[in-house]
């Protein structure tokens, strides 16, 4: 008999910052919990709400570096592709946190199917003003400029941006801060793919889809909030999951009277 091989996880959207520790309380308990049993563990980006610098440490920054590390030194690999928010993840932060930097796109074969895997924010092409935005920062040439900026500087740009970006995805119509149906043909066409894995999004589901290829399925992670979302792959097949993190005793017991 054969041995299975260990299940390989992917989450995205967790949006950790010093501000919300239940968040990174419920990333812990998926690591100690759920994701216990991993061999590869796939973060599809946005797992910081902001990242300005492999430099900008902080006890919080520390803290994660820290869960990480152990966590791939346990034998799991980890593999990072940047979101929105994080897109300055860099080297330095890769190897002192014991990951690996994907490529914004990439093919992986997954239990012995072809799968692409990416963040998303690439194929929501209707929104113009966030594609002009995107190809700007992405830039390296623009990246190596701006990391070589004081920190107090990077630190008030991310925060001047982060509120103008959460004011024009108010404006915008649900249509428009979503994926275009034809972009997602594209890529799965381009990569020879019939299943595509990514985030950004906000809406967590298993979409059937028709493309050149044939049937497709396009599934997408949550974000954390009120629950953890994750995928976990096996020989079994895909399974698209969300837990409620557990609550702390503090909040959950009767308030003394
Ligand atoms: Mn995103």
């Amino acid at each position: 008999m054969t041995a299975l091989a260990a299940p390989t996880y992917f989450i995205s959207d967790l949006h950790l910052e010093a501000s919300r520790p239940e968040i990174t309380q419920a990333f812990h308990h998926f690591l100690n919990n759920i994701a216990h049993d991993a061999g590869v563990l796939y973060i599809l980006g946005d797992f910081f709400n902001a990242w300005f610098g492999d430099d900008n440490g902080s006890d919080f920054i520390e803290s994660v570096k820290t869960t990480l590390r152990e966590y791939s030194a346990k034998g799991v690999k980890v593999y990072f592709i940047h979101g929105n928010r994080d897109f300055l993840i860099g080297e330095r932060f890769a190897q002192e946190a014991g990951l690996t930097l994907l490529p914004e796109v990439q093919v992986i074969n997954l239990h012995g199917r072809e799968v692409v895997v990416l963040h998303g924010d690439s194929m929501c092409t209707a929104d113009t003003d966030y594609m002009a935005f995107r190809e700007r920062v992405r830039d390296p040439a623009w990246q190596k400029k701006a990391l070589g900026r004081p920190l107090w500087l990077r630190r008030m740009v991310a925060a001047y941006l982060r509120s103008r970006s959460k004011k024009s995805t108010m404006q915008k119509s649900a249509e428009i801060t979503d994926v275009t149906p034809a972009t997602v043909a594209q890529v799965f066409e381009q990569y020879g793919c019939t299943t595509m894995i990514h985030g950004h999004t906000h809406r967590p589901k298993r979409h059937q889809l028709s493309t050149a290829l044939g049937e497709c399925e396009r599934i997408v992670l949550g974000d954390w909030a009120a629950h953890g979302w994750y995928l976990k792959a096996d020989e079994g097949g895909l399974d698209l999951c969300h837990f409620t993190p557990e609550e702390s005793p503090e909040s959950s017991s009767e308030p003394s009277s």
